[in-house]
C-alpha cells in the first residue's frame, strides 16, 4: 500500500498529501504483521477519501517500545522545560502555518464546515499548544520543613511515563491538541490512537512533530480500530497511562482492561445528556440563541451537547417559538461550501444510531415540532429535530444521541428544575438562563455537572479545567489541573542532622 496518499480537495485543484502508514520512532512505516486497512470516507458525499494502515496490538508493541525508549533517554527527565516550550511553541507554530490544509483534511475527513475547523478547531488547538508550551518550565514541586532542624522534604512533579492516548471522532485535530500538549509539556512520551473514522488529521499533525524537531519516539500514532489497537493500549503492561476521550461504554472497558493489566493511571472523559434550565426572568432571545448553538453545534455531536432543555411553565410556548425559529436558520449541507452553518454527521453507523433515536422518540410519544423527517439524496445530513411533551422515562431523554436533537420540556418551581436536571447518569455540563443572581449562585451550586454555564453555553477555554462527573469521566482535562494528571509526585525526604542511637 502507497505511504502517502493524495487527496483531492474538491471545488478546487489542490491536492493534500497524507501519510498513511503507522508513525512511529518519527518515521512512517507499514503494520509489523496486518493486512488490514481503515477506509476513510467523506460523510458529505459517501466517497472513499482514501485508506490507510490499520495497526495491530503488535504495532502498540513497536510503538510502546519506541516511546519507552524516548522516554529513558532523549525525553522524560532528560530534556528540561525549556526545550519542551521551544519545541511546543515551534509546533503551535507550524499548525498555525498549515491550518487551512489541515481544515480542509478536517473537514473531509469529519464533515465539519471549514470555517469552523479553521478559525474554532484548528485555532483552538494552537492556543492550547502555546498554553501549555508556556507551563512547560513552570511545572514545580513544593519545599515542606519538617522540623527546621535536621530534616527537610521536599517533592517532585515527575512526568508519569508513557501514555495511551485515545481519542474520538468529533473534534479529531482538538482532542489531539488536548491530550499531546499537556502530556509533552509535562516530559511524558506518547502513543496516539485516533479514531478509525477520523485518522488523517492525526497523521498529518505526525509530519509537524517531525518538522518541529522533536526526537524519534516522543509521539507515535496508530491509527487502528478501538477493539484492536485502544484495547491493546489499555491492556498494555508498559504503558504508565491512558488518556481517554469517548463513549462511556468503552470507558468502562479501558478501566477495567487498566484494573486487570498493571493499573495503569486512567483519565475518561466520556458523554453526556447536558441539561439546559429556562428560567422566567431570562433573555429569551438570547436564551434561545445558546440553546440552539448547544445542541447544533459539530451537528450536534458534541460530549457537552444542551441536548435536554426544560423551561419555566409560564414562558415555555414563548421560548418554544424563538427557539424553532432560531433552530431553522442554521443551514446544514457540505462543510466545504462557505454558507453551510453545521455538516453532515460523521458516518453511516452514528447516521442510522440518530435516526433510531428519532423514531424512538415518535414512537414513545413525543411530539416533534420541529424536523424528524429524513433527507433524499446523498451525505450523511440529520436536520436540527425538536421534540416536546416528553416524559423522564422516554429514550430520548435518557441517552445520549450525539445528533442534532432536542428534548423541551417544562417545570414549575425552582426546585423541580434542579430535580429533572440532575436526574441522569451523566454529569458533564449543564445550563442555566437566569436574571435573578441569587437564583444563579443557588442553582449552579446544586447542578451536578463538571461546567455549569450562566447565561451562555458550551464555550470552552484553555486555561479553564473541563471534565465530568458521575459516568461523564475521571480527571480534568484543560487549565493548570490537567498537569496533575501527567505528573506523579514524588516526595523526597532529606535528613541532613538527625543521627539515630
Ligand atoms: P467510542 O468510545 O466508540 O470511541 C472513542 C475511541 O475509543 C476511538 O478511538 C475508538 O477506536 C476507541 N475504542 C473503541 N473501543 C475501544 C476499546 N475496547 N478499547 C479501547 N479503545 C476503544 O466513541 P466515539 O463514538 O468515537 O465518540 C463519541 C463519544 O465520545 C460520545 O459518547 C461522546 O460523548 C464522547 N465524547 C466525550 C468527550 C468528553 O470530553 N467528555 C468529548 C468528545 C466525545
Amino acid at each position: 500500500m502507497a505511504t502517502i496518499a493524495q487527496i483531492a480537495v474538491p471545488g478546487s485543484t489542490k491536492t493534500i498529501s497524507v501519510p498513511t502508514g503507522l508513525f512511529i520512532n518519527n518515521q512512517f512505516v507499514p503494520s509489523l504483521d496486518s493486512k488490514e486497512t481503515i477506509e476513510c470516507i467523506n460523510p458529505a458525499t459517501e466517497e472513499p477519501i482514501c485508506s490507510v494502515v490499520a495497526g495491530s496490538a503488535k504495532d502498540i508493541d513497536a510503538a510502546v517500545a519506541a516511546a519507552r525508549t524516548a522516554f529513558t533517554t532523549t525525553w522524560g527527565k532528560n530534556v528540561s522545560g525549556f526545550e519542551r516550550s521551544r519545541l511546543l511553541n515551534k509546533l503551535a507554530d507550524l499548525v498555525e502555518r498549515d491550518a487551512q490544509e489541515l481544515a480542509e483534511l478536517e473537514t473531509l475527513n469529519n464533515g465539519k464546515p471549514l470555517k469552523i475547523a479553521r478559525d474554532f478547531d484548528v485555532g483552538d488547538s494552537v492556543a492550547c499548544i502555546r498554553y501549555y508550551a508556556g507551563w512547560a518550565d513552570k511545572i514545580v514541586g513544593q519545599s515542606i520543613d519538617i522540623d527546621n532542624k535536621t530534616k527537610v522534604a521536599f517533592t517532585k512533579h515527575d512526568p508519569i511515563g508513557v501514555c495511551g492516548q485515545i481519542i474520538p471522532w468529533n473534534y479529531p485535530i482538538m482532542m489531539w491538541a488536548w491530550k499531546v500538549a499537556p502530556a509533552l509539556a509535562c516530559g511524558c512520551t506518547i502513543v496516539m490512537k485516533p479514531s478509525e473514522f477520523t485518522p488523517l488529521t492525526a497523521l498529518k499533525l505526525s509530519e509537524l512533530i517531525v518538522e518541529a524537531g522533536f526526537p524519534p519516539g516522543v509521539v507515535n500514532t496508530v491509527p487502528s480500530f478501538g477493539s484492536v489497537g485502544g484495547a491493546a493500549l489499555s491492556s498494555h503492561l508498559d504503558v504508565d497511562k491512558v488518556a481517554f476521550t469517548g463513549s462511556t461504554a468503552t470507558g468502562r472497558r479501558i478501566m477495567e482492561a487498566a484494573a486487570k493489566s498493571n493499573l495503569k493511571k486512567v483519565t475518561l472523559e466520556l458523554g453526556g445528556k447536558s441539561p439546559q434550565l429556562i428560567f422566567e426572568s431570562a433573555d429569551l432571545d438570547q436564551a434561545a440563541n445558546w440553546v440552539a448553538l448547544g445542541f447544533l453545534y459539530n451537528t450536534g455531536q458534541d460530549c457537552t451537547a444542551g441536548s435536554r432543555v426544560y423551561v419555566q411553565e409560564s414562558i415555555s410556548d414563548k421560548f418554544l417559538q424563538i427557539l424553532i425559529e432560531k433552530a431553522k436558520a442554521l443551514t446544514i449541507g457540505n462543510g466545504l461550501d462557505e454558507k453551510t452553518g453545521g455538516g453532515p454527521v460523521v458516518s453511516k453507523v452514528q447516521y442510522d444510531k440518530i435516526w433510531s433515536y428519532i423514531e424512538a422518540g415518535k414512537q414513545e410519544g413525543a411530539t416533534c415540532v420541529l424536523g424528524g423527517e429524513k433527507r433524499s439524496g446523498k451525505g450523511y445530513f440529520v436536520d436540527a429535530t425538536i421534540f416536546t411533551d416528553i416524559r423522564p422515562e422516554m429514550k430520548i431523554v435518557r441517552e445520549e444521541i450525539f445528533g442534532p436533537v432536542l428534548s423541551v420540556g417544562k417545570f414549575k418551581t425552582e426546585e423541580e428544575a434542579i430535580q429533572l436536571a440532575n436526574n441522569t447518569t451523566y454529569g458533564l455540563g449543564a445550563g442555566l438562563h437566569s436574571n435573578d443572581a441569587g437564583q444563579c449562585m443557588r442553582v449552579s451550586s446544586a447542578l451536578e455537572a463538571g461546567t455549569v454555564w450562566i447565561n451562555q453555553y458550551n464555550l470552552l477555554y484553555n486555561n479553564v479545567p473541563f471534565g465530568g462527573k458521575k459516568q461523564s469521566g475521571i480527571g480534568r482535562e484543560l487549565g493548570s489541573y490537567a498537569l496533575d494528571e501527567y505528573t506523579s509526585v514524588k516526595a523526597i525526604q532529606w535528613n541532613y542532622g538527625e543521627k539515630l542511637d
